[in-house]
């Protein structure tokens, strides 16, 4: 019996239509999230059981549930599309873990939904293994995210550039409401159900925000600081667009997400992504092109006059400052150092100038740092010879340098070679090396020699150049 309580459904007509999913041919189950069901107070044994992979499947509807496909908005890439929504996902409902929270329980690629517009509603092996293993890893390592509760193979092709194998991921979050979703109802001049959605974040997500813009500040806030987790990660989401942001802060939607190996500032991978707008050092600054959406969103409830614009003005404005607090932590803390002076940023700066110049290896060279092996990420390690020297000086008092280092700087991150060569093993029937990677990846401190080959570098011929939705 799963505990739903599903407040979303509970809004009036408007925001959602109730779909189904729709039943695939040969559900087999590919991964099951044990630690996250128990999470969720679900039992684990019952989601392996024929009855449990059916759900998550789509082929079966437990008691509670009310599957919705949601409507939202969105910027994608700039400009504003007024009609999106779930057009592969369908929300199940709202579960109640056994400490109260909420977590939505969407299955995506689960059938067309009347927002899938020409898409098919359906998603392939691919990306439904990367966004497991990347959602889960950032899990892992403390960034806020959806999680993936499993992933089921479908039994049915996919048509993409080729025939793909079919997948459903069972995608958990604290909910699904996106920037998009408050856009859709500001582009309609909607200013009943704008209140509604507001009211509904409020509660929800932060129950002691005080009206509308304390609710823009709040997610300016959570935004800032899951942007500075990314950056710390070198991590590339892909395609920011407002209707892959989430309300809640958490990190949405891993299309063409990836890991950098070489450090490039401005390292982009996605292939739909050519003028470089969600480079990895843009991902600041788009946040900040977001917000604005969300505060010309909120405007309306706060008053819609020339005070509102400039309280909501001056909130979207106070992401920098958070954002460079935020920021300064996460790689005060790559270098070892748990309290941060305000000069340390230039410690930090001058380290990824080096990496950058010489495309030194992101991961390695910060996790090198307390191996003493990061100066051989330098082709010429002279320059960094110099820079460890201040560093050791910084450092050698702190007491805790060594265990803030170890915690700040994972071994292994998912590398695309890595995952790419998990999906082509798993297209082939074989999910040994996913399962490998998805193990190593849930413990991405832990020094193993069997997962030393995880921790490596790609070789020039496995370099990945581009990710695809
Ligand atoms: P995304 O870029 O994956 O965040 O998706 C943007 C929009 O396209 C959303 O409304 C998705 O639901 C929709 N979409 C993406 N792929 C499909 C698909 N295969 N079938 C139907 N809709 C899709
Ligand atoms: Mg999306
Ligand atoms: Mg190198």
């Amino acid at each position: 019996m799963i505990r739903f309580d599903n407040s979303y459904a509970r809004l009036p007509q408007g925001f959602f239509t109730r779909t189904a999913p729709t039943p695939v041919s040969a559900p087999e189950l590919i991964a099951l999230n044990r630690p996250l069901a128990q999470r969720l107070g679900l039992d684990p044994d019952w989601l392996t059981s024929e009855a449990g992979i059916a759900m998550l499947a789509g082929n079966a509807l437990p008691e509670g549930a009310e599957p919705i496909a949601q409507a939202y908005a969105g910027h994608q890439f700039g400009g504003f599309v007024p009609q999106l929504g779930d057009g592969r996902a369908v929300l199940l409902g709202e579960v109640l873990a056994p400490d109260g929270a909420r977590f939505d329980i969407q299955l995506k690629g689960a059938g067309p939904t009347p927002f899938s517009r020409r898409g098919d509603g359906r998603a392939w092996l691919g990306p439904v293994l990367r966004e497991y293993l990347i959602s889960e890893f950032m899990a892992a390592f403390g960034i806020p995210t959806t999680r993936a509760l499993a992933a089921v193979a479908t039994g049915e092709r996919v048509i993409r550039e080729s025939v793909l194998p079919g997948a459903v991921l069972t995608r958990v979050a604290s909910s699904h409401i996106r920037v998009g979703t408050f856009e859709f109802y500001a582009a309609r001049g909607d200013k009943a159900r704008l209140q509604l959605l507001a009211d509904h974040v409020i509660a929800r997500h932060y129950p002691d925000a005080s009206g509308p813009g304390d609710l823009l500040q709040r997610v300016v806030d959570r935004q800032a600081a899951t942007i500075a987790g990314w950056m710390a990660l070198g991590f590339i989401h892909g395609v920011m667009n407002t209707d892959n942001m989430s309300i809640s802060g958490e990190t949405i939607d891993y299309g063409p997400a990836a890991f950098m190996d070489a450090f490039r500032p401005d390292k982009v991978f996605s292939s739909i992504d050519a003028g470089g707008r969600y480079a990895w050092n843009e991902q600041p600054n788009i946040a900040v092109w977001n917000l604005a959406q969300l505060a010309s969103c909120l405007v309306p409830l706060m008053g819609n006059d020339d005070a509102a614009v400039a309280e909501a003005t001056r909130i979207v404005h106070s992401f920098p400052d958070t954002y460079q607090r935020e920021w300064l932590t996460r790689f005060a803390a790559k270098l070892g150092i748990s309290a941060p002076l305000a000069e340390d940023e230039a410690l930090i700066r001058r380290l990824l100038d080096l990496m950058a110049a010489e495309g030194a290896d992101f991961t390695r060279t910060f996790a090198g740092l307390s191996m003493g092996t990061a100066r051989n990420e330098f082709t010429r390690p002279e320059a960094f010879d110099a820079w460890a020297a201040d560093w050791q000086a910084r450092v050698s008092e702190l007491r805790d340098a060594r265990t803030c280092l170890l915690r700040a700087n994972p071994r292994r991150i998912p590398r695309n070679h890595r995952i790419e060569a998990a999906i082509e093993a798993a297209r082939e029937g074989d999910f040994t090396p996913f399962q490998r990677l998805d193990s190593a990846l849930r413990a991405p401190f832990d020094e193993r020699e069997e997962w030393a080959d995880l921790a490596l570098a790609p070789q020039p011929d496995e370099i990945v150049h581009r990710t695809f939705c």
